[in-house]
């Protein structure tokens, strides 16, 4: 692998040889003048995905530039592991995980088959996968992507080269994000980026109070009706619409539940399937979709036919968002 392949993918087995063959250490990289440059791009990449959802496209106009560019990617990882938010996390990892898509896009087949099976995902040189594969690997929350849409053949699903480049999206971003959450960053790097790692961290624990209506652990009790509805009939297996159950992860993910609480509500579900869940709810609050959806209101949810008319109560008669009845309950047992 050339230089500059290595810059433009930099989470690559390759990639990471050349950062090893270059002998730099941490403490280097973190302070000596010489990869200010790396510094700096480390902290753009890291910007770049906070604020457009996808890290840039450097230009590495020649070697020294393509060095710094492959540095800047650990650095990158090192800030984001720093500030602790798990928002921070599964957004770099998917600003990450899009940049590379975008870049496969423009590389010719045999070098994303390649790239697809250093992440463990077996197609064959026609571009071709079985579909016990493609499960693992593509987001089937989508309808374009579900088994059904897909020309199989005994078994096999013949695939288009961008399509490829997709799982290898899904499945880099899972994998930035999971090293994202072992890595142990060097405690100086909170000093260097002092300035910029209070900024991030302000920002996120700003979301993060945006986001949770309450102090403490949604109450079920304090649910509207219309939630308590919902929530019942996903524990119970009955199968509620796809505007149901996206009015009901949005909601429990405002009222300050995350992903793993909310598994564990619909894994009472007779019909629960963890790896369906977990990609549903992920994509509902952002982890994977770079959007985090607001909960719906209730002239929506009644539009929707999923407001139990009958069970409405006083509170019901004087909000119009279930959040709104849900801190009102909040605020009456103070
Ligand atoms: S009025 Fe609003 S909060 Fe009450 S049950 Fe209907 S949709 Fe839910």
């Amino acid at each position: 692998m050339n230089i500059y392949i290595a810059a433009k993918y930099p989470f690559l087995r390759d990639a990471k040889e050349f950062v090893r063959r270059e002998g730099v250490s941490t403490e280097e990289i973190l302070h000596d003048p010489l990869y200010q440059r790396a510094r700096d791009m480390g902290m753009q990449r890291v910007n770049d995905a906070i604020e457009r959802g996808i890290v840039g496209n450097y230009v590495t106009a020649d070697e020294t530039d393509a060095l710094m560019t492959i540095f800047s990617y650990p650095v990158a990882r090192m800030i984001v592991a720093s500030i602790g938010s798990d928002f921070l996390r599964g957004r770099y990892a998917l600003a990450e995980a899009k940049r590379a898509y975008s870049s496969l896009t423009g590389e010719d087949d045999e070098f994303v088959l390649g790239v697809a099976k250093e992440f463990g995902i077996n197609a064959t040189d026609g571009l071709k996968i079985y579909f016990t594969d493609y499960l693992k690997n593509a987001p089937t929350w989508s309808d374009k992507w579900k088994l059904v849409n897909m020309p199989l053949k005994g078994g096999w699903i013949g695939l288009k080269k961008v399509e490829l480049a997709r799982l290898v999206q899904e499945s880099l971003r899972e994998k930035i994000y999971n090293e994202l959450i072992d890595l142990r960053p060097p405690p100086n790097i909170k000093k260097v980026f002092a300035e910029d790692v209070n900024r991030i961290k302000n920002m996120m624990q700003r979301k993060e109070m945006e986001r949770k209506v309450e102090i403490g652990k949604a109450s079920i009790s304090k649910f509207p009706p219309c939630m308590r509805q919902l929530l019942a009939a996903a524990q119970s297996g009955v199968n509620i619409p796809h505007v149901g159950r996206f009015a009901l992860v949005s909601f429990l993910h405002s009222a300050g539940m995350d992903t793993e609480e909310i598994l564990r509500l619909f894994s009472k579900s007779p019909d629960y399937n963890e790896e369906r869940s977990r990609y549903q709810i992920e994509h509902i609050t952002g982890k994977i979709s770079g959007t985090e959806y607001k909960a719906p209101g209730c002239s929506s949810i009644k539009t929707w036919g999923l407001c139990p008319v009958e069970k409405m109560d006083d509170i019901c008669r004087k909000v119009s968002h279930p959040l709104t009845y849900y801190r009102y309950k909040w605020r009456g047992k103070k």
